[in-house]
């Protein structure tokens, strides 16, 4: 690997990445359709630019896939990268310091929408890629990339592709690097993602809203009994209360928890500058880490009904809707957890109340088997540039992708070059400079020891 290529490069490289980060490809949002394709194309660009003989946009209900392959090299191992060029709406615009789409460098840091989630981790992994490619442009190993532009938006181009044409996924291992270190100076992978059971719940108790005087008293008011059903749902301790919920969550292993016990953790710290509350709330009888990566939760995003302009309207209201959602955890199937949603709302619903539960969207925990060699390849790289191996966390979030990028028996390592402070999906989003220097050089590392150590490719099965 080039060593000095950082060093060299550096104002080109933070140029390009800027340029790519100025796209606004915020995939949600119709009107950035062409953006979207805008960010495709740079990728494809920038592909051909390092060398992949074959760079495709493979298009279907959505923003495209791009695809592209290293030059082959015979005899050495495959690995898969994957990533998005995809990022969340940047509003509330008036809480950016500088606009979102004007990429900008401040004390060290890159401020942009995209900056960690996940632009600026694909440029780095491409990047790593580039100082790896000796005299001849040669990587030192055969790479595939996959880049999604539907991960921020719940889209499924890339997993149509992956289950019509599994043998994409077909790698020695597939690297993920959309995550952050647990904290400065302690990279991470992940053993974990929790997955999630979308639903909206409504209430109709009459044919129309009433006047609060002439029937208050004797009839039956649509919020209240939305409320008591979700009070019901889970108590003040913190337990769901959905009926046969936690029969099936695997709990952490005794390692992880070794593991999660020995992480630099300052509570008051935790609740006073991320949580922004007086209390952390949740089942007492478990670790903070355990609360937040190892147990499903139950959280009530929104309610609506009822009069809640200015002033005052004396109604019973006909009808509420509340917006909830349970996260999952390694043992839980979010269609299954769904059924046992509509079950207990079912239950808690009286007869003469028409209550509705509708599934939105939803997705499988995913757990991650951090034995196989090449997480040991990756440990050694990050040993080699930050003096610390990657520790083993989960993260409470979901990336839907993940279990399909292991269709074929790739391990999936799921990493990144983020810090916890980089403001995904908030505004004045930012990557640490420094965070991305040293991700070159460590992934780059990567990429050699794998091309090295990682075996040859195993025949397809016949
Ligand atoms: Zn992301």
């Amino acid at each position: 690997m080039d060593t000095d290529f950082v060093a060299r490069q550096q104002s080109r490289l933070l140029g390009e990445l800027s340029d790519f980060l100025a796209i606004p490809s915020v995939s949600a949002l119709p009107a950035h359709a062409a953006d979207c394709r805008r960010a495709a194309e740079w990728l494809r660009a920038e592909l051909s630019r390092l060398g992949c003989p074959a760079v495709q946009l493979i298009e279907g209900d959505g923003h495209p896939v791009v695809w592209a392959e290293g030059p082959a090299v015979p005899g050495r191992p495959t690995l898969l990268i994957y990533g998005h060029y995809d990022v969340q709406p940047p509003d509330p615009l008036d809480e950016w310091t500088s606009p979102p789409f004007e990429p900008t460098v401040r004390d060290g840091r890159l401020y942009a929408r995209g900056a960690a989630d996940d632009k600026g981790q694909v440029f780095c992994l491409l990047k790593a890629y580039e100082a790896t490619l000796d005299a001849d442009r040669r990587p030192p190993l055969n790479v595939h990339f996959i880049f999604e532009g539907e991960e921020e938006c719940g889209g499924h181009v890339i997993s149509d592709l992956l289950r019509a044409e599994p043998e994409r996924t077909r790698a020695d291992a597939a690297l993920v690097c959309d995550m952050s270190y647990y904290a400065p100076g302690w990279p991470a992978v992940y053993t974990a993602l929790r997955g999630l059971c979308y639903a909206e719940i409504s209430v109709r108790t009459l044919e129309r809203d009433l006047h609060s005087g002439t029937y208050g008293g004797v009839a039956p008011n649509a919020i209240e009994t939305l409320v008591r059903i979700l009070a019901g749902l889970k108590d003040e301790s913190g337990e769901i209360l959905i009926p046969k919920l936690y029969k099936s969550v695997e709990p952490p292993s005794k390692e992880e928890l070794r593991v999660w016990k020995k992480l630099p953790f300052d509570k008051a710290d935790f609740l006073r500058d991320e949580v922004t509350g007086q209390a952390l709330t949740g089942r007492k009888e478990y670790s903070i880490f355990e609360r937040v990566w190892a147990l499903p939760t139950f959280e009530i995003h929104g309610i609506k009904g009822g009069f809640v302009g200015e002033g005052a309207k004396t109604v019973i209201p006909a009808q509420a809707t509340a917006k909830v959602s349970l996260r999952l955890v390694p043992g839980q199937d979010y269609a299954k957890v769904g059924r046992l949603l509509e079950r207990a709302v079912a239950a808690l619903a009286p007869r003469w109340a028409d209550v509705k539960v509708t599934l939105l969207h939803g997705g499988d925990p995913v757990q991650v088997d951090v034995d196989h060699p090449a997480f040991a390849l990756l440990d050694e790289a990050f040993a080699s540039v930050t003096g610390r191996k990657a520790v083993r966390v989960r993260a409470g979030g979901s990336i839907p992708i993940i279990p399909e990028l292991g269709l074929t028996g790739a391990p999936v390592l799921l990493s990144g070059i983020g810090l916890p402070d980089d403001g995904l999906h908030s505004p004045n989003e930012k990557l640490d400079l420094a965070q991305l220097w040293s991700g070159i050089e460590i992934f780059g590392r990567f990429y050699e020891l794998l091309a090295e150590r990682g075996g040859p490719t195993a025949p397809p099965p016949a």
